[in-house]
């Protein structure tokens, strides 16, 4: 037999080959021996008719599927081997490097004759295709920006009520991207649409802002501006914000610039009134916000939160970044109030006095003087002309975000039990118990996961120990403590539990 018959394969090497090849996650690991192989006895003219099975050829040496080596060489009684094992294997052969006699004794080096793959039956010679995930999140793309009412059904799908809020921010999220698409390649330039947005804590701010950059699958950032001061002080300096955004487009400094920055707690930032001290985080604040508002270039560290020798800068321009401001406000009902009932009293209807009083929705009719008076420098409100309230949400909607929303949070807790084979219902009046205990804390939806979690923890901890439970029904009994849930155990009757 000539050396010729000879496939020399140095399995290590192959290995490490076969591991530097692998992307993870989207490529089938070396290790095919663990993976859904199907053991196909092939005759000739069945690999070629064109049509596709879902399942792929694999290197009959490092074991990878044709989708990552490239075509396969085909050697007789149907083994296939990747160009990569097989170029290796000629290599060295050829470049005489291989003293074939020492090799013979090596470990871990095994000879393939040729002409033994005749009476061979191949391994594995075929491997189920990985199929393409399903998109689950279909996104928008702000290329092709969807109209205003398109953006604001996406968000109806899991932002309860708040509709104005809604419509408001379909428009200007609309508007901004559009600007962004045009560029500026006239004299007439489209105004950014940075926006204020003034509503009771819980009430949905943060949750809508995340929603839409989900949506438009842009980079976010969240900051608080509690946490700003002018630079040179001990706090994060204005800049830190920029950084953040560039963090999340992953240092990708063209994505960072199409991306929104959301700085909640913006009422903080408010003019101190009466300080006669130097104030580093209110005005100042917001005077060192101006320029990044309307669009400038900042030097931000890559990689790092605070500037310092050791960390290299890059620039990115904030012109194009959508900057959304959110806050609660609390003393400015009593400005608006102030200011309609100065008005009232002037004239003969002075009764509507106490109108004002009860009204709940008083801070939907804030206007940008009120704001001022709240302590928001004029120049500060003038680069954020889109400004909306939001509600405060009452029994209602409530009741509506624990179910409703695409991941409500009992939609959430029917899926984990679904898994055990369990049914999970909450009646009306399971409802309305939480919703009225989280009107209680005062702190909008927030409070509603606090209070389902307290409860289910029971509920999570006790049903998979029972495998004949098949169903539980959550009553307002058991949110308040003086009853249990229903039981109903698979195909039986219903049982009551004592709580
Ligand atoms: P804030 O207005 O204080 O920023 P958040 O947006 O953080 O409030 O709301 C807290 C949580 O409450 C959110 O994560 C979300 O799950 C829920 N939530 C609040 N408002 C709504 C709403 N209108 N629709 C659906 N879920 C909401």
């Amino acid at each position: 037999m000539s050396d010729n018959d000879f496939v020399i394969i140095d399995e290590e090497d192959v290995k490490e080959e076969t591991e530097k090849k692998d992307v993870p996650g989207d490529s089938v690991s070396g290790d095919a021996d663990k993976q859904e192989v199907a053991q196909t006895e092939q005759t000739p003219g069945d690999e070629n008719d064109g049509r596709d099975d879902g399942y792929e050829k694999i290197c009959y040496i490092c074991h990878r599927p044709e989708s990552v080596t490239g075509k396969m060489i085909e050697l007789p009684n149907n083994i296939t081997v990747c160009p990569d094992c097989m170029q290796r294997s000629f290599d060295a052969m050829t470049n005489g490097s291989v003293d074939l006699n020492r090799l013979m004794n090596m470990p871990g080096v095994q000879f393939l004759n040729l002409s033994d793959l005749e009476n061979m039956q191949p391994r594995q010679q075929k491997i189920k295709k990985k199929k393409e995930k399903p998109k689950e999140f279909q996104k928008l793309d702000i290329r092709k920006i969807p109209a205003p009412h398109k953006i604001k059904a996406r968000l109806d799908e899991y932002v309860v009520g708040q509709e104005y809020a809604k419509k408001a921010m379909s428009v200007a999220v609309y508007n901004h991207y559009k600007r962004v698409a045009a560029g500026t390649s006239d004299d007439i330039e489209i105004e950014k649409s940075n926006m204020l947005m003034i509503g009771p804590t819980g009430s949905g701010k943060t949750y809508l802002v995340k929603t839409l950059a989900r949506l438009l699958d842009v980079p976010l950032a969240i900051t608080d501006a509690t946490s700003l001061t002018e630079a040179g002080y001990i706090g994060d300096d204005i800049e830190s914000v920029v950084s953040k955004l560039l963090a999340a487009a992953d240092n990708d400094v063209e994505k960072a610039e199409q991306g929104i920055i959301f700085i909640d707690e913006i009422d903080k930032i408010a003019k101190k009134h009466n300080s006669n001290q130097r104030d580093v985080s209110g005005e100042s604040v917001q005077q060192g916000m101006l320029k990044l508002l309307e669009g400038s270039d900042v030097e931000v560290p890559v990689g790092a939160n605070s500037k310092n020798a050791m960390v290299p800068l890059t620039t990115v321009n904030t012109k194009n970044i959508l900057f959304i401001c959110a806050g609660a406000f609390p003393d400015l009902e009593d400005i608006i109030k102030e200011r309609l009932q100065k008005k009232t009293s002037m004239g003969f209807n002075s009764e509507l006095k106490d109108k004002y009083e009860h009204d709940r929705d008083i801070l939907s009719k804030a206007t940008v003087e009120d704001l001022r008076k709240f302590g928001m420098i004029p120049e500060f409100l003038g680069r954020l002309p889109v400004i909306f309230t939001l509600k405060g949400l009452d029994k209602d909607m409530l009741v509506q975000i624990l179910k409703e929303p695409k991941n409500a949070i009992l939609k959430q807790y029917q899926k984990l039990l679904a898994l055990d084979e369990v049914k999970l219902d909450f009646n009306d009046g399971a409802l309305e118990a939480i919703a009225e205990k989280a009107m209680e804390k005062d702190t909008g939806a927030r409070a509603l996961r606090a209070i389902i979690e307290e409860f289910m923890l029971d509920i999570m901890y006790e049903i998979p120990k029972d495998d004949s439970i098949g169903e539980v029904m959550i009553t307002r009994e058991y949110i308040e403590g003086t009853g249990g849930p229903i039981i109903r155990l698979r195909g039986q009757e219903t049982l009551m539990l004592e709580s």
